[in-house]
């Protein structure tokens, strides 16, 4: 397994559309479960493929605390969304930011599975807006769309910022003899 590199807003990379996955072999289930790795590390709950720039509808989920009770979704479609429900949402590709989001707080779902077996499931609440959060992912939408384009563009600057800083070389990693 390994770590994937996770973008950061605003990279374009982001917008890239996700295509359906063909067959679920060797190279998904590899994919999912360094997706799921990834996610374990950063630490998240939710990771969608194009966050780690692969352009395939999948995503992996866990909100349990002992992070065992994985929920892969190969080819995710939401079949039927209810009631509304706002929370405060984050993103592992928009770090530090939290703003409140409203989505459906019922959602009825079908997918494949890790195995490349077909399932439908019903979520709620924190599941149901977490999947809804991933499936953006994999139509290049963000969390962020949803606010004010004042908030995003500030959102942007900071985060810009923050990405050049990561990027420079640290002063201290240089061995002076
Ligand atoms: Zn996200």
């Amino acid at each position: 397994m390994a770590i994937l590199d996770i973008l950061s807003f605003p990279d374009p990379r982001l917008r890239n559309k996700a295509k359906p996955v063909a067959r679920v072999g060797d190279a998904v289930r590899r994919l999912i479960d360094d997706m799921l790795e990834t996610m374990y590390e950063a630490p998240g709950i939710g990771l969608a493929a194009t966050q780690v720039n692969v352009a395939k509808r999948v995503v992996v989920i866990d909100l349990s605390e002992e992070k065992n009770q994985p929920l892969c979704l190969v080819n995710p479609e939401i079949l039927e969304m209810d009631g509304a429900e706002q929370m405060e949402e984050g993103c592992l590709s928009v770090p530090g930011v939290y703003e409140t989001v409203t989505r459906a707080n019922h959602i009825r779902l079908r997918a494949f599975g890790r195995d490349g077996a077909p399932f439908e499931m019903e979520a709620d609440d924190l599941l149901a807006v977490c999947i809804q959060h991933e499936l953006d992912h994999l139509e290049g939408k963000l969390f962020v769309d949803y606010l004010s384009s004042l908030k995003r563009q500030r959102i942007r600057k900071k985060l810009e910022k923050e990405n050049r800083q990561r990027e420079a070389p640290e002063a201290g990693a240089y061995q002076v003899i």
